[in-house]
């Protein structure tokens, strides 16, 4: 016999109000694991088989994995443990506290996206082990906020989860079935500093990145017509010069100068080639000019996404929904899902205009039709346990 599970509105509590954020920026980076201790109880009160599975190398974080049923397939419903950091001050409400006020929920996570567990083991409710032909699974990832180290670490674990899976990231119930990949580089060029009245002593950085920006402008243009994509109201790859610097004085010859680049690529492109492409670009000019050159990534690429229009996770949740899947502007962990065999489909309660924002909240109105929609993947993918196709 399993305990009592605890109610939606209590669950929503209890994950509201357990620290989990996220961030690059050490002071603000906090575990995860008092999340996934109280997610791995609730898991289990409710049939499932709860594993805790350590991130190697980051120690303080975890992701979950929560199974109902057994075999090979299934449905795992996905979410991030993790938020972004936030501005108490500019709060009405308290983040770290559930306040229910004008037909919301107001909470940091409530969007994006802590509720998506509670509505999933709400959901999941309805269901025994033996009501299962293929597993339900529900994921809980760190990390995605920062670095994206939990989806990362199950792509290095490479262990099988599901063929098909939900994340419940905020798109207003939508069903999104791709997104752009999203990189960001440094170009950094070493010459000579020397003084400003003999350009013969030294070898000037400035003037290299110069040609650099304006050998990156005609690799942006080239990419720009090789690469179309009509589902996204930006169609094509963009890259954009966000950030520079170099030199000190007017009166010196300026010896390095670093650049930063935004790029915004489509499915299909791969970060790991364009980077090369870049890098090749760099040289050329760093070459011709004796200069010294590298590129790196600012952070370990976003890559795109694509599910098939085809799939069966598509085309359940546009019939459920009554909407065509759609792309989004903003990354997710669906290329990594992805690239462990499931068929992976972004649809969640909250709205993203709400995300990473003070007073962030989830309208109750979204909370019954969530419930539904996730019963009844349940039911297609894991009761009559629908194969792909
Ligand atoms: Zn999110």
């Amino acid at each position: 016999m399993t305990t009592q599970s605890p109610s939606l509105k209590t669950m929503l509590e209890g994950l509201i109000g357990t620290l989990s954020v996220s961030s690059v920026t050490p002071a603000f980076d906090h575990s995860n694991e008092p999340l996934v201790t109280l997610l791995a109880d609730w898991l289990e009160s409710a049939g499932f088989r709860a594993e805790i599975l350590p991130v190697p190398g980051h120690p303080g974080k975890s992701n979950l994995l929560g199974t109902l049923g057994s075999g090979p397939g299934g449905l795992v419903l996905s979410g991030h443990t993790d938020t972004v950091p936030f501005d108490a001050p500019l709060w009405t409400h308290d983040p770290l506290k559930l306040t229910e006020a004008d037909g919301r929920y107001y909470g940091l996570g409530t969007s994006d996206m802590k509720s998506f567990f509670a509505l999933a083991l709400e959901a999941a409710r309805a269901f025994r082990a033996s009501d299962l032909k293929c597993p339900l699974m529900i994921l809980a990832t760190a990390d995605e906020e920062s670095a994206m180290h939990g989806a990362r670490a199950l792509v290095a674990a490479g262990r099988p989860l599901g063929r098909h899976a939900l994340i419940g990231e905020p798109t207003n119930l939508r069903p999104v079935r791709l997104h752009k990949g999203v990189m960001g580089e440094l170009v950094r060029l070493v010459g000579r500093s020397g003084h400003a009245s003999d350009p013969s002593l030294g070898n000037n950085a400035l003037d290299g990145m110069h040609e650099v920006m304006s050998v990156i402008l005609d690799w942006r243009a080239e990419l720009q017509q090789a690469h179309r994509h009509p589902a996204f109201p930006v169609p094509y790859p963009t890259v954009n010069l966000g950030h520079i610097h170099g030199g000190d004085n007017p009166n010196r010859i300026c010896g390095e100068c670093e650049l930063h680049l935004d790029l915004r690529v489509l499915p299909g492109m791969d970060p790991a080639e364009l980077r090369a492409a870049l890098a090749e670009r760099v040289a050329g000019v760093g070459q011709r000019r004796g200069l010294q050159w590298s590129v790196e990534p600012l952070f370990a690429p976003i890559p795109p996404a694509e599910t098939p229009a085809t799939a069966a996770i598509v085309r359940a949740c546009e019939s459920l929904t009554g909407h065509a899947a759609e792309a989004v502007s903003f990354g997710t962990e669906m290329p990594f899902l992805n690239q462990l065999g499931m068929d992976t489909l972004i649809l969640g309660p909250g709205d993203i205009a709400q995300a990473h924002q003070p007073d962030e909240f989830l309208a109750l109105d979204r909370i019954p039709p969530t419930l539904e929609l996730l019963r009844a993947l349940i039911r297609r993918f894991c009761v009559e346990g629908e194969a792909a196709g």
